[in-house]
């Protein structure tokens, strides 16, 4: 039999298992560690250049062309069309802003704004599902589950039922911005609150998944990263296929920083481009478990060979300590990230840079975002607090072109934003003015 072009494989070199995509198992049955999908480039026939994928422009009635993600399917080449799902995720926009650029000391035309929050569920996340749920097609899922900081939940609700899919979804009590919440309810999701923290819902939608059979949906499934690969295919297809200097994300659970690694990694593997971007992956202070490993415990992926022990002592002490991660960032309030090991690989690829930044300079870039550019949640803010942080440091000159990707729509949390600007807490706060119902009164306020 013709083996498939696409196979699961163990990323730790030590094990390297192999199985095939027809099976939904999310770790290393061997070992315990993170899986990979990998490609038979011969036997996918794909573009000569990367241009041609843009010309599925033309064909936009057809819906696989119209996605933003199977617009590029021979790049995540994993399942029969008749499986692939899509409810039109990926139509989304690179901004280049100037005005940002300007109050941040960039030069003209360096700085871009890569707005995942035009989702059909509001945030990045649609790239991973549309994959991952065409996979769950594939493999005859009816019924899924995901824990979530809170859009991973909107989601995966957002596709379970478009395409006929039971789910439940568990988030933490009291952690998810409301914006969130009222899309799980709204599509249907059975929402299980459970007391506890992400990392606590984490741990037991694995257990809940096995015992159960139920697909799982968190990145550690390894085809939602494919779909989140096309991310960084948008950015350079809206350069006109030039690469940018630098890549900022948000770092929370570490799934698309590792897709994006991959991403280029395959690119420059196939010869479609000739150089690999810098990756910025940005910790908010209060969850800064990738910054810390790297920057104070050296930890590296040092060929997949990762040092284990580094991560499991860290762990340790974070129970002992009963620590729990706090940032208004919500989306990326997360302590243990399940693809940490990945995201270390794409930090070795993409010679990668992680810091972290404190909630105040979040909310403070969250609002410069939204007053010129594109309103996002706090945790795509993380991006701009970090590249200023980046830009005072020389690490990132001025002169540099970046694309910061803007994670989620600034509607997802609106009690953020609404006590950034009414509490008066930072440089941008524009919070209403109250006035007596008299004409005279309401023209003498007007600036
Ligand atoms: C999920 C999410 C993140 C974190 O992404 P990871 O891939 O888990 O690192 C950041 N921002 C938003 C808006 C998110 O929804
Ligand atoms: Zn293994």
């Amino acid at each position: 039999m013709v083996k498939e072009a696409a196979y699961q494989k163990c990323i730790n070199p030590k094990c390297g298992a192999q199985f095939d995509t027809g099976q939904s198992i999310f770790k290393c049955p061997n070992c315990g560690d993170l899986l990979d999908i990998l490609y038979d480039w011969d036997k996918i026939e794909v573009p000569a250049k990367m241009s041609d994928f843009a010309k599925r422009w033309a064909g936009r009635d057809n819906r696989l062309d119209f996605s933003g993600v199977w617009r590029f399917r021979e790049l995540l080449n994993f399942c029969d069309d008749k499986h692939k799902v899509s409810v039109g995720e990926g139509q989304t926009i690179l901004q280049c802003n100037d005005f940002i650029a300007k109050e941040i000391g960039m030069k003209n035309g360096c700085l871009h704004l890569q707005y995942e929050g035009m989702n059909p569920s509001g945030s990045f996340k649609d790239n991973g599902m549309t994959a991952a749920f065409s996979h769950a097609k594939k493999v005859g899922a009816i019924s899924c589950a995901c824990a979530s900081t809170g859009n991973t939940s909107a989601a995966v609700a957002l596709y379970a039922h478009s395409v006929g899919i039971k789910c439940t979804v568990f988030i933490g009590s009291g952690r998810i911005a409301f914006g969130k919440l009222s899309q799980a309810m709204d599509y249907g999701a059975q929402t299980i609150q459970i007391r506890g923290d992400f990392d606590d819902c984490m741990r037991q939608v694995q257990d809940v998944c096995t015992e159960l059979g139920l697909y799982l949906l968190n990145s550690l499934n390894p085809f939602r990263l494919e779909g989140q690969k096309t991310i960084m295919y948008r950015i350079i297809e809206a350069m006109q296929w030039n690469i940018p200097d630098w890549i900022v994300v948000p770092g929370g659970n570490l799934g698309n920083s590792s897709s994006f690694g991959k991403a280029f990694m395959e690119l420059k593997q196939l010869g479609l481009i000739n150089k690999i971007p810098r990756l910025a992956i940005i910790n908010a202070s209060g969850a800064d478990t990738l910054d810390y490993l790297v920057n104070k415990k050296n930890l590296k992926w040092n060929k997949g060979y990762v040092d284990n022990s580094i991560i499991d002592d860290f762990y340790a002490e974070l129970t002992a300590k009963k620590f729990s991660p706090h940032t208004c960032a919500s989306a990326i309030e997360i302590s243990r990230p399940v693809n940490l090991k990945k995201c270390l690989r794409a930090i070795d690829v993409c010679n990668g840079v992680v810091i972290s930044v404190p909630d105040n300079e979040i909310v403070d870039a969250k609002a410069l975002i939204g007053k010129y550019g594109l309103g996002c949640e706090p945790a795509s803010a993380a991006t701009v607090a970090g590249l200023k942080h980046l830009l005072a440091d020389g690490v990132i000159s001025t002169d540099e072109t970046v694309a910061c990707v803007l994670t989620g729509h600034a509607l997802k949390d609106p009690n953020v934003t609404v006590n950034y600007h009414k509490e008066r807490q930072g440089c941008y706060s524009n919070p209403p003015v109250e006035v007596d119902n008299d004409l005279q009164k309401i023209i003498s306020l007007i600036k």
